[in-house]
């Protein structure tokens, strides 16, 4: 197996990956905020934790993998009012909505699957530790983390602490000591989630909740945290300074990991220019892994410009790769060297389909082998787990019988000479979008 390397974030460079236990190696992703259906942007930071996760497991023989749930925030109690139902029905419902659009992407589960909800007393006892050692105070039912009494605050994301200090002036609440003061713990009132805590009755500020749910799950020091580039300054930055002063003698997070953000047709994706895209929207025009090997046919880091053309030629890609397999049987193969090596290569996964390809082509050439090779290192990237019969017809239906009628009757036609029948029942066939093609051991078809 190659070594493995990451972009770190924090030493931004890409460098050895050196796991604190290579008998367990331990992984932390934000998770989604469950108040509305996943969009295509929440999706690219959950494949790329699946590949990564994929390639853990591969080589190392234990891996966790938590990716948390928010289940308590503003945006939730906004909607679930904006709807007229209860919190805890919207959040159960879109968690349900998010594990079958991810099922449906064939992206792994996480080993532990934490809910904001179910840590309250967890964050409480991190947000007690963080005011007795000098780190945070409570002020008029608040309890805000004190930006100045960490030195490495902003190491992370490597912004300036005064600059970001100057930026947060604009809007000063009387409670903070400090502009850049942020919150760990609000009060909450009579129409808002709340619970009872030293503080008075109140709900956790966001940022707390990873560091809290981190710290049960994996401990004070851990090896990768991931998420999308947006999550690194302030989400990120500030749980590293919850975590870290909560635990001086850990490390949190040993490997920072994040993944570029992704455009619509060249466009930043939002409702306002109304090109914002589910999963199901995707889903509705195009297979499943036609997404995801157009999400995975760009590095991570680079920004993915999601276009209609571009799940176009991702189908072609999955029509020619699945040829390839359909051309013959597919021997059992281990997971190809290059294939391994681009992955281990801070996850090249276009390198790594573009070794698909070769494969491929040799597959079609007729060597076997290649065809084995090629379905094993499709696996790592979670493509190619239909049956190839399956990925050309869709799923066995009475209709596939209809169609296998219509053939069998045309090549009675043919036998007989009567080619004008014959011909007219091709174009009826093509009329339904079923291509035909004749080969030496009978006739194939597929939808156009
Ligand atoms: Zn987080």
């Amino acid at each position: 197996m190659p070594h493995l390397s990451l972009h770190d974030s924090q030493r931004r460079a890409t460098v050895p990956f050196t796991p604190l236990d290579p008998e367990h190696v331990k992984v932390y992703y934000c998770g989604p905020t469950v108040y509305d259906l996943a969009h295509i942007g929440n999706l690219r930071a959950m494949l790329t934790a699946d590949v990564l996760v994929r390639l853990l497991r591969f080589t190392y023989p234990r891996v966790t993998f938590v990716r948390n749930i928010t289940d308590v925030d503003d945006k939730i109690t906004a909607r679930a009012h904006a709807n007229g139902e209860d919190i805890a029905t919207l959040t159960a419902r879109t968690t349900e909505e998010f594990h079958a659009d991810l099922a449906a992407m064939n992206v792994l589960p996480p080993d532990i699957e934490p809910r904001a909800t179910h840590n309250i007393a967890e964050m409480q006892a991190l947000i007690s530790r963080l005011i007795e050692n000098g780190h945070a105070y409570a002020a008029d039912g608040h309890v805000l983390f004190s930006v100045a009494s960490f030195p490495s605050y902003g190491a992370l994301s490597g912004r300036d602490p005064e600059e970001l200090v100057a930026g947060a002036r604009v809007e000063v609440a009387t409670y903070k000591k400090d502009p850049g003061d942020f919150v760990l713990w609000k009060p909450s009132g009579q129409d808002q989630p709340g619970w009872e805590s030293p503080w008075g009755r109140g709900r956790p500020g966001w940022h707390i909740e990873c560091s809290a749910m981190s710290h049960r799950y994996l401990g004070e020091s851990f090896d990768i945290h991931g998420g999308g580039s947006d999550l690194l300054f302030p989400h990120h930055e500030n749980e590293r300074a919850q975590s870290l002063c909560c635990f001086p003698q850990g490390k949190f997070a040993n490997y920072w990991v994040h993944n570029a953000m992704l455009l619509v047709e060249g466009e930043k994706m939002s409702k306002s220019l109304g090109n914002f895209l589910t999963i199901r929207d995707v889903l509705a025009q195009a297979p499943a892994e036609a997404l995801r090997l157009l999400l995975l046919g760009a590095h991570y880091r680079s920004t993915l410009n999601y276009t209609v053309a571009g799940l176009q030629d991702a189908r072609k890609t999955l029509d020619r790769f699945y040829r390839a397999l359909a051309a013959g049987p597919v021997p059992q193969a281990s997971v190809p060297q290059t294939v391994l090596a681009a992955l281990a290569d801070d996850l090249n996964t276009p390198l790594a389909i573009a070794e698909l390809h070769v494969l491929a082509g040799q597959a079609l050439a007729g060597d076997r082998a290649a065809a084995g090779a090629l379905k094993a290192g499709a696996g790592m990237l979670g493509l190619l787990q239909e049956d190839p019969e399956v990925w050309f017809k869709g799923e066995a239906s009475e209709e596939d019988a209809a169609i296998d009628t219509l053939i069998a009757e045309r090549l009675a036609a043919k036998k007989a000479r009567d080619f004008a029948k014959a011909d007219a029942l091709r174009d009826q066939l093509q009329a339904q979008g079923i291509v035909l093609e004749d080969t030496k051991e009978g006739t194939n078809w597929r939808r156009a």
